[in-house]
């Protein structure tokens, strides 16, 4: 299996640290808002890269972070006059919601930055004893220069990055020794959260957060980290610094970036306000759409945003659905048991579709590749079932299908879901029923969703729903 390296700049052979098991760590979203879909990218991505490995029968330990604490959140719960923590558990939950809507794995841990503190702090004070860092009035700043590898990941040179520095100088940061030089710990401002260290009443810097995190859940040593391609400076390349300072061994073996999610062509984000939510995009697309989008493209090329394409992978979603709810219905009236000589041959067939869909993902995983040996195995399905084949049959290429479509995390199999805006449509009815006092069908309604497994809960503050 060859996966591209950023640090090499090249496709590498993968070999694990350790035979059989996969150390994993993908920086996560800072949780102030309803992640967007470009948030959701990386998520996707990296979950079908886990999946993918699972299937190849590793074990994997993969932790992702939620960045609890950050001037954005603070900035946040000034506004609606709540704690940070109100802000970040509220968007954690919503984030873990959009998560299982994109049938994204929880990880095997999610740590939070604010319950890892103490961690953070004794990561920072072996950097102070090591010489790579050193405080002024309550911050600590990381010795940049020290460090002689800066720079490998991001492969810029540390006298460029001196010149395009300079507007820091004027910045008010002039306590620093070197204008390269990044904050390890800051001290707070009146009315921001805080924790005790040896410096200053205050809070860490984005950075060390996942240095250590990911050495506490996954060792000093991983194999793979990951995120979108704005972190790789200074975000990863800061992480590096600091962990294989404090640690004095190589991080990571692989770093492993998606390129970004534009809409018209431009970087989607927060603060070009050019976003859309999954949460949005769940009103009108089950996120299974999304899911099938994001992967159309491989990971590494940019993608655009669009209705077009949108509509585009919902047929192509629909064509896979449709093949293994026919191979269902053909499952359950199914005249005989066991598969004919002729069936094990054709069978034994699907095994081409089956090495062009590795071959696709052993490839960097390249997914729009793999999506493509799918469709070559549905068409292949299509025409080789009827009323006649047997149940044995149908039943293993049905689980061939879905072997497939489970590494790209596409479900193929289940009930049919209602969508958000049917529900809240069904809920704003209800509730307009029962304004008319006609209960009959404000009960008739309940029990509708009910049946599809929406439970509501009437509080004072109005309908809430869950899914059962
Ligand atoms: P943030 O919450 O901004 O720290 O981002 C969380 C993750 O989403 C990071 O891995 C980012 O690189 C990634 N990300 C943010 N915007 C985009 C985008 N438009 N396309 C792809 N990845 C993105
Ligand atoms: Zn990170």
């Amino acid at each position: 299996m060859k996966l591209y390296n950023t640090l090499s700049k090249r496709k590498e052979e993968f070999v694990p640290l350790e035979e059989g098991k996969v150390r994993m760590y993908v920086c996560g979203p800072t949780v102030y808002n309803f992640i967007h879909i470009g948030n959701a990218r990386p998520m996707i991505v990296f979950d079908t890269v886990r999946r993918y490995l699972e299937y190849k029968g590793y074990d994997v330990n993969f932790v992702s972070n939620f960045t609890d604490v950050d001037d954005k959140i603070i900035k946040k719960a000034i506004e609606e006059g709540v704690s940070s923590e109100e802000i970040s558990k509220r968007y954690i939950a919503e984030c873990k919601k959009d998560m299982e809507g994109m049938n994204v794995k929880p990880a095997t841990t999610h740590p939070l930055a604010t319950q890892e503190i103490g961690g953070m702090v004794e990561m920072i004070r072996t950097l102070i004893e090591k010489g790579y860092a050193y405080e002024k009035n309550g911050t600590v700043y990381f010795r940049t220069r020290r460090f002689e590898d800066y720079g490998k990941l991001s492969h810029k040179n540390l006298d460029d990055l001196r010149s395009g520095e300079r507007s820091l100088l004027v910045t008010g940061e002039d306590e620093k020794e070197d204008p390269l030089d990044f904050v390890l710990w800051k001290p707070k401002k009146e009315g921001e959260p805080s924790w005790e260290s040896p410096w200053s009443d205050g809070r860490p810097g984005w950075h060390i957060e996942c240095s250590e995190m990911s050495k506490k859940y996954l060792g000093e040593q991983i194999d793979i980290h990951a995120g979108g391609e704005d972190l790789v400076f200074p975000h990863h390349e800061n992480e590096i610094a600091q962990s294989e300072a404090a640690n004095g061994k190589e991080f990571a073996k692989y770093w492993m970036h998606n390129a970004f999610l534009n809409i018209d062509n431009r970087k989607m984000s927060k603060s070009l306000g050019n976003f859309r939510t999954v949460r949005e995009i769940s009103e009108q697309y089950d996120l299974q759409v999304l899911r099938f989008f994001m992967l159309s493209a491989h990971y590494r090329s940019p993608l655009n945003f669009s209705a077009d394409l949108m509509e585009a992978s919902k047929s192509g979603l629909e064509r896979i659905v449709n093949a293994a709810d026919h191979l269902k219905f053909l499952m359950g009236n199914a005249k005989t048991e066991e598969m004919t000589g002729e069936e094990q041959e054709a069978y034994a067939k699907t095994q081409e579709y089956v090495k062009a869909f590795e071959n696709a993902m052993e490839d960097d995983f390249n997914t729009a590749d793999a999506a493509a040996a799918v469709f070559d195995l549905v068409k292949y399905t299509n025409t080789t079932v009827s009323a006649d084949s047997s149940k044995e049959y149908l039943q293993k290429l049905f689980d061939r299908l879905v072997s497939l479509t489970d590494v790209l995390g596409l479900i193929v199999d289940r009930k049919e879901e209602m969508l958000d805006a049917e529900i809240e449509k069904l809920i704003e009815e209800r509730q307009a029923a029962r304004k008319a006092k006609d209960f009959a069908r404000a009960d008739a309604i309940r029990d509708e969703l009910l049946e599809k497994g929406i439970i509501l809960k009437d509080t004072r503050e109005g309908v809430q729903w869950k899914r059962a």
